[in-house]
C-alpha cells in the first residue's frame, strides 16, 4: 500500500510543528508536508541548522519560520494538530561540542514540546534514534532490546538524553494523556547533510570530491546500516499518521549493513575519485555493529525502504558536487589521470602557493 493511499488526502489540513524544521531531515520534512498541503511551523535555533535548508520554502503561504530554542518554553499562537520533535544536534562532532547543551535540548527541550502537545491536544512525534542501542549486544537490534549504552562517556549526552526523552513522551501519555510516538531513527543521509558535518557519508564524499585522504575511523570494520532521507520522510509521515494505539518505539531504518571501509569504497567508485584510504584511531565508544529489525514498521506501517545504497549516494554526491569548493584545474587533471603520484605533486604545488 502507498503512503498516498494510506494518509486520506481528503482530510482537512492540519497545522503541524517541525522543531528542528532547519536541520537536515527537518527541512525534508517541511517539503514533504507542505507537498501534502499541510500547514508548517519550523522552530529551529539554527544551531547545525541552516536558513538555506528552508529558504525557499520562506515565502510559502503555508510555510512559518520561528527561530527559537526548544530549551526555552515555547510559546507559539494557534492551534496545532501534529508536533514532529526533531530538535537537537546529530552529528557526534556537534551534540559533543556541548555536551550540556545537549542534554537540555533532549530532556527539557522535549519537555517543552509535551507542554505545548498537551495544551493543544496535539500528537507528537519524537525523533529517537538507533543510539539508545548504544554498542550493542545484540545484533541486530529489535525495539524490545534494552541496549547497552556507557551512562558517562562522550556520546552520553546524546544516548541517554534520546533515552530520557523517550520515557518523557511515555510518562507524558500515562499522565496526561498526550497522544505519542517514537521512531528509533538509525543512520540516514541524503543531500542537505551540512558540508562538515562530521558524519560519515558526508566526510566521505565531501572528501572524496575534494580529492583528499578519506578518513576511516578505526579499521573500519564496524558496521552501520544507511537510510536514504525520502525513505525515512515517509517512514515518519506514516507513524505519525498511524492509529493511536501505534506508539511505537519503532525502529526506522534500512536493514542493509554495510562496513565503514566498504562505505568508503562504494563513495570512491561512485565519484570516481582516486583519494587514499587514511586509518585514524576509533573514536570512544563507537558503536562496533548497527543494523535494525524492521518488523514492527513493516507490519504497523506497511513501510520498508526502497533506495539503495547506491542511488541514495549517487543522489547525495550530486548534491554535494555543486556546493564543495572546485579544487583548481591542476589537481582536477590530477585526478581524471588517477596517477596518485601527479596528484600529490598538484597537492604540493597548491600549497606552496597558498
Ligand atoms: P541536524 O543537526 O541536521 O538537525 C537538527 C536541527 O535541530 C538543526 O536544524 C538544529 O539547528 C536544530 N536544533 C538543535 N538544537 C536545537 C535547540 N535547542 N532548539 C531549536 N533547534 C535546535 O540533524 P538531523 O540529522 O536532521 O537530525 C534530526 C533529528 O533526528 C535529531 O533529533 C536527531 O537526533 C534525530 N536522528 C537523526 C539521525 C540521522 O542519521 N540523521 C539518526 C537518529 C536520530
Ligand atoms: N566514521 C569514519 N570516518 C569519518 C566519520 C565517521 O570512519 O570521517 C565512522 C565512525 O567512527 C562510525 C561510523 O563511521 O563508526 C558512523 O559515524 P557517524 O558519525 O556517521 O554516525 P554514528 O557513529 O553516530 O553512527
Amino acid at each position: 500500500m502507498t503512503f498516498q493511499t494510506r494518509i486520506q488526502p481528503s482530510r482537512r489540513s492540519q497545522t503541524v510543528l517541525v522543531t528542528g524544521g532547519a536541520g537536515f531531515i527537518g527541512s525534508h520534512l517541511c517539503d514533504s508536508l507542505l507537498q501534502r498541503g499541510e500547514r508548517v511551523i519550523c522552530v529551529d535555533n539554527l544551531l547545525t541548522g541552516a536558513i538555506d535548508n528552508v529558504r525557499p520554502l520562506l515565502n510559502h503561504p503555508n510555510f512559518r519560520f520561528v527561530e527559537c530554542d526548544v530549551r526555552d518554553p515555547l510559546c507559539i499562537e494557534g492551534d496545532i494538530d501534529r508536533i514532529y520533535s526533531l530538535a537537537c544536534p546529530a552529528s557526534p562532532r556537534h551534540y559533543q561540542t556541548d555536551p550540556i547543551g545537549t542534554m537540555k535540548t533532549c530532556v527539557i527541550g522535549t519537555m517543552n514540546v509535551l507542554e505545548l502537545a498537551q495544551k493543544n491536544s496535539a500528537r507528537v512525534l519524537q525523533a529517537s534514534t538507533s543510539e539508545v542501542y548504544g554498542d550493542p549486544e545484540v545484533h541486530p537490534q529489535p525495539e524490545s532490546y534494552l541496549g547497552h549504552v556507557n551512562t558517562i562517556g562522550p556520546r552520553a549526552c546524546y544516548d541517554e538524553g534520546k533515552r530520557a526523552a523517550e520515557t518523557l513522551m511515555f510518562d507524558y501519555q500515562r499522565t496526561h494523556g498526550v497522544e505519542v510516538k517514537v521512531a528509533r531513527i538509525f543512520n540516514t543521509y541524503g543531500p542537505r547533510m551540512l558540508e562538515n558535518d562530521g558524519r560519515v557519508v558526508s566526510n566521505f564524499i565531501v572528501q572524496a570530491l575534494r580529492g583528499e585522504p578519506i578518513t576511516i575511523y578505526g579499521e573500519g570494520t564496524q558496521t552501520r546500516s544507511f537510510c536514504f532521507i525520502d525513505d525515512l520522510i515517509r517512514g515518519l509521515a506514516l507513524l505519525m499518521e498511524s492509529p493511536p494505539s501505534v506508539t511505537g518505539p519503532c525502529n526506522l531504518g534500512n536493514p542493509q549493513e554495510i562496513t565503514i571501509e566498504s562505505v568508503a569504497r562504494e563513495v570512491l567508485a561512485c565519484t570516481n575519485s582516486a583519494s587514499s584510504l587514511r586509518f585514524e584511531p576509533l573514536p570512544k565508544d563507537d558503536p562496533k555493529r548497527r543494523k535494525p529489525v524492521i518488523e514492527t514498521a513493516e507490519r504497523a506501517l506497511g513501510w520498508r525502504p526502497r533506495v539503495a545504497l547506491q542511488d541514495g549516494l549517487r543522489a547525495t554526491i550530486a548534491y554535494f558536487a555543486l556546493r564543495v569548493a572546485t579544487p583548481s584545474p591542476v589537481l582536477l587533471r590530477a585526478h581524471a589521470s588517477r596517477d596518485t603520484s601527479r596528484i600529490a605533486r598538484a597537492r604540493l604545488m597548491i600549497a606552496s602557493r597558498q
